[in-house]
């Protein structure tokens, strides 16, 4: 498998540190406002990623932090006269309920910057320990002089940045570019340190929270590309002066979703929070909108491309029931399902090209595929094992796509109503089906 390594520019072979284990970190929320969907983009994206790798059978370890400290929680809750605490929990819950609407499998551990206080005091203690930082007046700042790397992810130059950090100089600083670990404050929730009361930087919480839940150096980092720089290269900084490493093996970053070709940004107020939209379209027509585009590539929302994706998603759907009704009224779904050559292939291109650095537009190229296939299979009356292994690929690719396609087997009460509705339709008892189709609405069957 290939992945392209925004740390080395090159699309590298992925080799696990650990044989058949896959460890992932992306940088989680700020809890301070409702997650919208340009935040949906690398949760969806690295939701795939989590599910491909478990579909090749590897057991993945997939951590996300949750930054429940910051200027804008406490902004917030004054604006929303509550505890910061109040707000944190108010859109932490609102983001996992995003994410169980989105069908995301979830995080194996999800570790809040509150609970580890005393770990990211340690860690900053030890960098001023050992001459990587510096206390100033209460704050605390990382020498970036230390790093000879400093600027390699982000493909930027000490010396340009320099240039242009200059003009907001802080006089405090060494160097312009030295980025806080420690802030003083006396406003919202602070906490003791050797420095005095505080509250620690943003770039020290990933680096102490993957260093507590993995104990190493792990296999993917992952976030949008916005957090390039500054937010990982000095998780990177930090990493190496203390770890001797830079953290990850594959550094994979997310383009951004514009809207109708605009950044989507709260400032601007162009924003479309992820539970609205899920309530207007479905999550699966959401999904495969944004898992159109390859994700380093940005993508544009609009109400047409949005709607195009709606009308493929009904098809993939309507597919997919029509196929496992016809299984099921054959009370057929225990058949052994029989290989088709021309699903198989496209089956294997499925996932050559997830294989070559997720590219998820090709791959959607080959579920249409299968979808022709099978509507021509179906038109043919191709066999009930024929059927079944069609279904089965749909349903794999359907898993690794995070689609929902969960369709309960209908009891036999349920199969003899669909029969009868069948028959009735088929005899032109226009009565009778309206009849029968309204019990089987009931039901919830159809
Ligand atoms: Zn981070």
């Amino acid at each position: 498998m290939l992945i392209y390594n925004t740390y080395t520019r090159e699309k590298e072979e992925f080799k696990p540190i650990e044989e058949n284990k896959v460890k992932m970190y992306i940088c989680g929320p700020t809890v301070y406002n409702y997650i919208h969907i340009g935040n949906a983009r690398p949760v969806l994206f690295f939701d795939l990623v989590h599910r491909y790798f478990k579909y090749l059978g590897y057991e993945v370890e997939f951590v996300s932090n949750v930054t429940d400290v910051d200027d804008k929680i406490i902004n917030r809750a004054i604006e929303e006269e509550v505890t910061e605490a109040e707000i944190a929990e108010k859109y932490l819950n609102y983001f996992l309920e995003c994410n169980q609407l989105l069908n995301a499998l979830p995080f194996t551990s999800m570790p809040k910057v509150t609970e580890n206080m005393d770990e990211m005091i340690q860690f900053i203690h030890e960098l001023v320990e050992r001459g990587f930082a510096y206390a100033v007046d209460g704050d605390v700042y990382f020498r970036i002089d230390k790093v000879r790397e400093y600027g390699q992810l982000s493909g930027k130059k000490i010396e340009e940045l320099e240039v242009g950090a200059r003009i907001a100089e802080d006089s405090k600083k060494e160097n312009p570019l030295d980025f806080v670990l420690w802030k003083k404050t006396d406003k919202g929730i602070t906490w003791d340190s050797p420095w005095g009361a505080g509250r620690p930087g943003w770039h020290t919480e990933c680096v102490v929270m993957i260093g507590k839940e993995f104990g190493g150096k792990i296999d993917i980092h992952g976030g949008g590309t916005d957090l390039q720089f500054p937010h990982h290269e000095n998780e990177i900084a930090q990493s190496i002066c203390m770890n001797g490493h830079s953290l990850a093996n594959y550094w994979m970053h997310v383009g951004r979703l514009g809207l109708n070709n605009e950044k989507m940004s709260k400032s601007l107020g162009n924003v479309i929070n992820v539970k609205d939209l899920i309530e207007a379209i479905d999550a699966n027509a959401f999904r495969l909108f944004m898992l159109s585009v390859h994700y380093r590539q940005p993508i544009n929302y609009t109400e047409e491309n949005i709607q195009l994706a709606v009308k493929e998603w009904q098809k993939i759907k309507s597919t997919f029931e029509q196929l496992h009704l016809k299984l099921d009224l054959a009370e057929a779904l225990e058949v052994e399902g029989e290989v088709v050559p021309e699903i198989e292939d496209l089956m294997q291109q499925f996932t050559a090209a997830l294989e070559d650095d997720f590219n998820t537009s090709n791959a959607i190229t080959s579920l249409y595929g299968v979808i022709k296939e099978i509507n021509k299979m179906t038109r043919a009356k191709a066999s009930d094992a024929a059927c079944k292994y069609a279904l089965m690929t749909l349903q794999n690719m359907a898993y690794i796509f995070g689609f929902d396609l969960s369709k309960k087997r209908l009891t036999l009460e349920e199969r003899k109503l669909m029969k009868a509705w069948e028959e009735a339709r088929k005899a032109k008892d226009f009565t009778k089906a309206d009849e029968l189709r309204a019990q089987l609405q009931a039901l919830n069957v159809l």
